[in-house]
């Protein structure tokens, strides 16, 4: 009776999970396209390859930011299996490698470009590893003519949550008028570095004329759907194929659900260790 019971509330939750998620699209955050040995970020060619496959044989229609919000805010109709792929900091890989793959297939990306370190080697966050160069202007002028969509990641990549408002209005407002001038298009979408973001950041991303923002899903509430808080799925370089099945499905957002869940216990259990509790 107990067990009939348990089972019951476990259907009902999931239904209930299901109804209130299901018209979520994924959206995925990847970094470089290379191989390279031991660094997270970086996803080998052959395994991007296989994800776009994977999505193409399945019948994903890669989609647009603005056909993301036009859904969200005007309820316009998209695809049956929409996704979203995103790309942070602009590497030259992004340019050289997944560009003529997606083109191939007839796909759609979003990349953003750190607006100072544009054309530029990776320094900004000193990983002590290997050194690659970031998109110049010419690239970027390129990706956007293959009718690819172009953000902004500010001006330096900083911490914006250590920001004041001055400097945060320099990061997003600035960074924003740059790709514009350079581009000739409007810049409708922010990424925040790290994907940390407070009110603030949002009040200050709206005052400069950005239609949304893009986080990392281990940071948003999941409850309230916010267009300046959009939770992103990350690629990691050992990405196998069933998870990656699992994150660009219709139950992607349970699966968030329950990796936050995870940190959130492994932070609980972290500050009972500390208090010597267990
Ligand atoms: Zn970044």
């Amino acid at each position: 009776m107990i067990f009939t019971l348990f089972l019951i509330a476990i259907t009902g939750i999931f239904i209930g999970l299901y109804a209130k998620f299901y018209k979520r699209i994924p959206i995925l955050m990847y970094h470089r396209i290379a191989t390279v040995p031991g660094e997270r970020n970086s996803l080998p060619p052959e395994k991007f390859k296989e994800q776009l496959d994977y999505l193409q044989k399945e019948g994903y229609i890669t989609i647009t930011l603005n056909d993301l919000y036009r859904h969200y805010v005007q309820q316009a109709p998209l695809p049956l299996r929409p996704v979203v792929l995103t790309f942070d900091d602009g590497y030259d890989d992004n340019y050289a490698i997944a560009l003529p793959l997606l083109r191939d297939r007839n796909m759609k990306a979003a990349v953003f470009p750190i607006t100072n370190w544009i054309g530029k080697e990776n320094k900004w966050e000193n990983f002590n590893q290997q050194i690659t160069r970031t998109m110049d202007w010419d690239k970027l002028r390129e990706w956007k003519t293959a009718e690819m969509e172009i953000g902004s990641h500010t001006l330096d990549h900083p911490f914006l949550t250590q920001c004041d408002e001055h400097r945060l209005e320099q990061e997003l407002r600035a960074s924003k008028v740059i790709l514009e001038e350079q581009l000739g298009s409007t810049i409708d979408f922010l990424c925040y570095p790290y994907g940390f973001f407070d009110d603030t950041i949002i009040r200050v991303a709206q005052k400069a004329g950005y239609k949304g923002a893009l986080a990392i899903y281990d940071n948003v509430p999941l409850w309230q759907q916010d267009l300046f808080a959009l939770p992103r799925i990350p690629i990691p370089a050992r990405q196998s194929l069933w998870e990656f099945k699992l994150k660009v499905g219709r139950l992607h957002i349970i699966f968030i659900l329950l990796r936050q869940l995870e940190r959130n216990c492994k932070r609980l259990l972290r500050k009972l260790s500390l208090l010597g509790i267990v």
